[in-house]
């Protein structure tokens, strides 16, 4: 199957950009269109902060803007590049300055939660923690939960099909995703609310919209699956000599906790090292360890739950599965164990730093993650390649700092991404391909998958005209 499309939007006539504008504007208020400085003083991302590109920036508050501003573009051949928390590590959300850009940041709001059908509705613009905090004031839960959580928004979750640390009980947000509601290229409103667990009347179109990254529709507004908040929550930091006792303490962990183990994220001493340095995270265990395990177990009865996981930890250490463990005493000690995991800025420094996003199976980790490290030391002496991630779930995360000026991105990919190939990894466990990655998708999917995926781009925008250029490249 080969597909050529020709309508990616290169120059716009004056003309033109300015009746969109024109057309935008009255669709959605001359207040919540942005052109000019103010589209520039906003940032392009979490990670660049370049002046933001694109002929305007649009605040829908409704999907029928939505579906209004899609109907315009698509009569004018117009690129549109989508928008949520802007968080995502992979260039997916960047325009450039020829597309408008359409953010979905004033659809914010929770709009139900009923909490006898475990469900909460909300637009796709709300951010996580909003959510999070809002059916948590319910005595509910809603699971996925990751760094970003602050800034990053529920279209953009689904767009990304994000994990985050809870993906070993919980799953991913595909997992987390009752129903969704979409809008296609052309304006057509798809409306799958669905707000059961079952439902197979047919195909299951919300997983269109689930981890495409936005090419194939604009999500605004979903069902969400929620959960009872656990009773109790343990979690503990604990430091590790080998990667085999790392793997038969996971195991362990998955034997005596059985389903109640919801975190298990590894750390890889370069990594702890650099994070809890001087004006860093205070460091709750010696420094010198190679291994470091931040792990998190929910219950239903904070008495038993608390003996059971102190004995567990208190085993481990007899059989020096682990050599050495902190258990935070309150909320504010346990958030502190997570900030060193989760808050690595200290890495970020100095540019160009590199961050990738694996997974392989559990096995042959310990060797690939020494084969990484050999290629970055082989290529840039001075390098590091600090290591981390949620091991369970297979997925590690990888900064690679050459410590040298230049763009170094290729050749920083070849160190990671040549010796997957080998061990049957994924050069994207959960951040997705965006720009970043296109040309390394083939390493993770055949002829006929991406051949399928593009027929389907083809077949919902054939004027490639959302969020052009992500995953499958700029012509189809
Ligand atoms: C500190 C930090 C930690 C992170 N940790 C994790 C982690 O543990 N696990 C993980 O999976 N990710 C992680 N990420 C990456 C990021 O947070 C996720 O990819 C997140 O889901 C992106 O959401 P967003 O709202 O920021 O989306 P954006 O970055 O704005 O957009 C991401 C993609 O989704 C599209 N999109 C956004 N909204 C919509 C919509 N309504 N409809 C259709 N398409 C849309 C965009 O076009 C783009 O392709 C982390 C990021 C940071 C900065």
């Amino acid at each position: 199957m080969a597909h050529c499309l020709t309508t990616y939007c290169g120059v716009r006539t004056r003309q033109l950009v300015s009746d969109i504008v024109t057309e935008i504007a009255a669709i959605v208020g001359e207040a919540r269109l942005l052109t000019g400085n103010a589209v520039a003083e906003r940032v392009t991302s979490f990670w660049n902060d370049a002046p933001m590109q694109g002929i305007a920036l649009a605040l829908p508050q409704t999907t029928e803007h939505v579906a209004a501003i899609l109907r315009c573009c698509n009569a004018r051949n117009q690129t549109v590049v989508t928008q949520g928390g802007l968080t995502n590590c992979v260039a997916a959300a960047e325009p450039g300055s020829s597309d408008v850009v359409l953010s979905l940041e004033k659809m914010n709001r929770i709009v139900e939660i009923d909490a006898v059908g475990s469900t909460a509705v909300v637009e796709a613009g709300a951010i996580l923690q909003n959510v999070q905090e809002a059916v948590a004031a319910e005595g509910l839960r809603f699971p996925l939960d990751l760094g970003a959580r602050g800034s990053c928004t529920i279209g953009g979750n689904i767009a990304t099909n994000a994990g985050g640390i809870n993906v070993l009980r919980y799953g991913m947000m595909r997992n987390l995703v009752l129903g969704l509601e979409a809008v296609l290229a052309d304006g057509t409103v798809i409306s799958s609310m669905n707000r059961m667990m079952k439902n197979n009347a047919g195909y299951d179109v919300k997983q269109l919209f689930i981890g495409t990254e936005g090419t194939l529709g604009v999500v605004t507004q979903a069902v969400l699956r929620l959960f009872p908040q656990p009773a109790s929550q343990h979690c503990a930091l604990v430091a590790i000599e080998n990667f085999d006792s790392v793997t038969n303490f996971l195991l362990r962990l998955q034997q005596q906790m059985a389903d109640s183990l919801s975190a298990f994220e590894i750390m890889w001493g370069d990594y702890y090292q650099a994070v809890t340095g001087e004006g860093g995270h205070r460091a709750p265990l010696s420094r010198d360890y190679p291994f470091y395990v931040v792990f998190e177990v929910e219950g239903s009865d904070s008495g038993s739950d608390a003996r059971r996981f102190e004995g567990v930890l208190e085993q481990a250490l007899a059989d020096k599965l682990i050599v050495d463990a902190v258990i935070p005493k309150s909320a504010a000690e346990s958030r502190d164990i997570w900030n060193i995991r989760e808050e690595f800025d200290a890495v970020l420094e100095p540019e160009p730093v590199y961050l990738y996003d694996v997974s392989l199976p559990l096995r042959a980790m310990e060797d690939y993650v020494a084969r990484v490290k050999a290629n970055v030391a082989a290529r840039w002496p001075d390098g590091q390649c600090y290591t981390f991630g949620h091991m369970a779930d297979g997925n590690l995360h990888f900064f690679v700092a050459p410590n040298e000026q230049g763009n170094f991105h290729n050749e920083s990919d070849k160190c990671v991404y040549e010796p997957l190939t080998a061990v049957g990894g994924s050069v994207s466990a959960e951040h997705g391909i965006g720009t970043d990655k296109m040309k390394w998708l083939s390493h993770s999917r055949s002829e006929a998958e991406i051949d399928l995926m593009r027929l389907l781009k083809q077949s919902l925008d054939p004027k490639n005209l959302l969020n052009p250029g992500r995953v499958l490249g700029v012509s189809l």
